[in-house]
């Protein structure tokens, strides 16, 4: 069978830094409501974030998060693992609705060896899949580009949240 992995050249600037010990982003971003914008904090639930990628695998790629800096599943409240299966829901409904994708990659990595940029704060991985992506992703390398996509769906994202009171996690 033939593999093909999304190439997303613009993830080294990321993978450098991974070296760098740099805090906690997703802690940093839970803690700084006023720059949600910048930051890319699509939404603010009662136990998690939810986050763009700044370094997507592929157009769209969401980051669900407790707010609470925890490492795995283990350390989770009740109340924190629905949340965050209702979020992967929503993630999915409102990516529907703003780009239509396909499929989804839903997964997450727990330990660097398996992957994590940030294994000390766990986080689910929704990653929008379209027929003949892994070529589409390999003409749009440029970093400039993909930044202004990044705020452009943004927007978008946050338009057709309100539209549909996205996220219902009630
Ligand atoms: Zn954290």
């Amino acid at each position: 069978m033939e593999r093909r992995n999304l190439w997303a050249p613009w993830r080294m600037r990321y993978i450098e830094q991974l070296g760098q010990e740099a805090g906690c982003f997703i802690c940093d971003n839970a803690a700084n409501p006023a720059h949600d914008k910048d930051n890319l904090v699509l939404w603010r639930t009662q136990y998690c974030i939810v986050v763009l990628n700044k370094f997507p695998y592929n157009n769209g790629h969401l980051l669900i998060a407790p707010v609470r800096h925890i490492p795995d599943f283990e350390q989770a409240s009740e109340a924190e693992l629905v949340e965050i299966l209702k979020l992967i829901r929503e993630s999915q409904k409102a990516l529907q609705l703003a780009i239509g994708p396909q499929g989804y990659n839903v997964g997450m990595n727990f330990g660097r060896c398996a992957g994590a940029g940030l294994p000390e704060h766990m986080h689910v991985h929704i990653v929008p899949r379209w027929e003949g992506d892994t070529n589409f992703m390999s003409v749009c390398s440029d970093t400039d580009v993909v930044s202004q996509s990044l705020s452009e769906l943004f927007e978008q994202l946050k338009d057709v949240s309100e539209k549909n009171n996205l996220p219902d996690v009630s």
